[in-house]
């Protein structure tokens, strides 16, 4: 289970179909159409058996058969023309409908992806990427189903039973109740068996879904599997959960083949007892032939609707059960959002201040206390300090990833949580720590950093970041798909491909979150000289492990337990013998990290 099913609310009812709706609204005309093409395309062939029981009543009337010919040919033409409009309503409401569903089925797939990329970088940290995308499809699978449920099963299943029953009572009150009873006592114990059921397909489609994430994780695992000799072990784990699906299968499966089984030797036992009376009313010349064969089409039809009632309502509890999942992403509400009014931010020197900043993760240890710092325009500074001190939540706060609950960061004097998000990251590039790629070739994924960018502007950055280093070894070169995630490029390539694409976005504030910790000392060593080049006239913040790196910036801020502890220039705090940073830099220097 995904940390959201623990933290978003439950979407109620109304709030389902107020999304469904939303999608709908464009086409409504379409939903309209078809319902009504539906509903006649449904009451045409249930008069029908009106014309079939009148042709009976004449045939067996024992009139001369050559004076009745012309009415009975009357009858079936009625009987065509019936059928026919139901065969071209039916047809065009499905043509209707197709175009309906796919245009909502489109819309809400665009409406839930939109507004998932609207919550917050946190969120995504919450939440498993698979997770998410299965419920997105699910959205919009589960309103196909549901609408199908609706105009195929429903409508028809409410036009049948109301449009039978009333024309039988007007032929016969007593069957008509008899049809009745039958139908509402198959219908009630129908529902009931299929809640009760619930349990039992909601167990078997849990065991599915293990079984899917064994296979994933398996599959994902691969080299692990290969390198620890665990194949045995890994077949033996994926027989006891495939072994678990089909146990919980079977008991899903046979419990509806005791349900169709018990509405099967219904029907027979209700047209006995139909019959047995109709034969006796027959006798006393209550009814005719014709409302025999009447009863019997009826019947059948009835029959028909009902067999697949248990389905139906299952389809509606888990239809529902589905979009509710991403519903109720929809309706939490996005965690980091514009103040009402939000300005667009106005950079002109690019200062940095951080006032009096704390910051912790729901209820944890605070990561960050009390934090201030001003970066002054054009200045370089290194924050420093040992793993999970808290650097990386500091940026990641001054780019607003995180609401701030404590403190204030202004940027050019202008509080970071009361101008336009958008406008605040544009002015900032970020080479994070671990950077992910699209599965889209390398061109795209630099040209990220600027969209609009020409292939030269891009080849040139690229070749600023030493990107070309790599990229010309490559068949396909620029026009490489990288993998997901960018899987097929090694950690160091990747971080180039994220300098490549800092260079190319050019924006004023740069940010450095261990930008080349995956680089050899010699790669890092050239890119250095892209990065100097980079952080020229611009406000810089990096992060560094590799003290070696940051000594040449204006000032170095050492962050222990989300507190600045030291700050001052590479000599001046190597002047100190007590500091942390002497401590850390003669470690390094020492030869027990030795960087170069
Ligand atoms: P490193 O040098 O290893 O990258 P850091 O100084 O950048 O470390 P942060 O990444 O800022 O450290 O993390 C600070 C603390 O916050 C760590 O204890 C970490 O476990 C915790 N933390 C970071 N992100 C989250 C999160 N999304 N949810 C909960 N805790 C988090």
């Amino acid at each position: 289970m995904d940390a959201l099913s623990a933290e978003t609310k439950k979407a109620s009812l109304p709030e389902i179909l107020r999304v469904f709706w939303d999608a709908i609204e464009p086409q409504q005309w379409a939903m309209w159409t078809s319902i009504a093409a539906y509903i006649i395309a449904t009451i045409l062939p249930l008069l029908a058996p009106l014309y079939y029981k009148a042709f009976f009543d004449v045939v067996s009337s024992g009139a001369v058969r050559a004076s009745v010919v012309p009415e009975l040919i009357h009858f079936i033409v009625i009987v065509l023309v019936l059928n026919a409009g139901g065969w071209l309503s039916f047809r065009t409401g499905l043509y209707i409908l197709d175009n309906l569903e796919t245009g909502v089925m489109s819309r809400l797939r665009e409406n839930a992806y939109n507004y998932l990329l609207g919550h917050s970088y946190g969120f995504f940290l919450n939440n498993f990427a698979g997770a998410l995308v299965q419920r997105i499809g699910r959205l919009s699978r589960s309103f196909e189903r549901l609408y199908d449920t609706l105009i195929f099963n429903i409508l028809p299943l409410a036009i049948n039973v109301v449009g039978a029953i009333v024309i039988i009572w007007l032929q016969s009150p007593f069957i008509a109740l008899a049809m009745l009873i039958w139908v509402i006592v198959t219908m009630a114990g129908n529902y009931a068996f299929s809640l009760w059921k619930l349990k039992y397909d909601r167990r078997s489609a849990a065991a599915d879904s293990a079984t899917t994430g064994y296979l994933a994780d398996a599959i994902a695992n691969h080299p692990n599997i290969i390198s620890f000799t665990g194949v045995p072990y890994e077949s033996s784990g994926f027989l006891d959960v495939s072994r678990k699906q089909a146990r919980t299968q079977r008991i899903a499966w046979d419990l509806s083949s005791i349900l169709d089984g018990t509405q099967a030797a219904l029907i027979v036992v209700i047209e006995f007892i139909l019959f047995y009376y109709g034969i006796k009313l027959w006798a006393r010349g209550a009814i005719t032939v014709g409302t025999f064969v009447l009863i019997q089409v009826y019947l059948i039809g009835i029959a028909q609707q009902l067999w697949g009632f248990s389905r139906v309502v299952r389809t509606i509890y888990e239809g529902f059960a589905d979009s509710e999942e991403m519903v109720s992403i929809m309706h939490a509400p996005h965690e980091v959002q514009d103040a009402p009014g939000a300005q667009p931010l106005k950079l002109e020197k690019g200062e940095i201040t951080l006032r009096d900043v704390s910051f912790a993760f729901g209820k944890q240890q605070p990561v960050l206390s009390h934090v201030s710092l001003t970066v002054a325009p054009g200045e370089k500074v290194a924050l420093i300090g040992p793993s999970g001190a808290g650097k990386s939540t500091l940026v990641r706060l001054i780019l607003r990833l995180y609401n701030l609950e404590d403190g204030k960061i202004l940027v050019d004097g202008q509080d970071i949580q009361k101008v336009g998000q958008e406008s605040l990251r544009e002015k900032i590039s970020l080479v994070p720590q671990d950077p992910v790629l699209f599965h889209r070739t390398l061109m795209e994924n630099i040209r990220y950093g600027r969209r609009d960018a020409t292939d030269e502007e891009v080849r040139a950055a690229a070749k600023l970041a030493h990107c070309d280093d790599f990229i010309d070894g490559l068949p396909q070169g620029y026009d490489t798909y990288v993998g997901e995630r960018g899987i097929k490029l090694s950690g160091g390539e990747r971080q180039r491909v994220a300098i490549a694409r800092a260079i190319l976005k050019n924006a004023p504030i740069l940010i450095l979150d261990e930008a080349t910790s995956s680089l050899d000392s010699h790669s890092e060593a050239l890119i250095q000289d892209a990065l100097s080049q980079l952080m020229k006239g611009r406000t810089t913040i990096v992060i560094a492990h590799r003290l070696s790196t940051i000594r040449k910036m204006d000032r170095i801020i050492v962050i222990r337990h989300g507190s600045i502890v030291e700050e001052g220039t590479h000599e001046g705090l190597l002047a100190q013998p007590q500091s942390l940073y002497k401590h850390l830099w003669d470690l390094q220097a020492g030869g027990f990290i030795k960087d170069k």
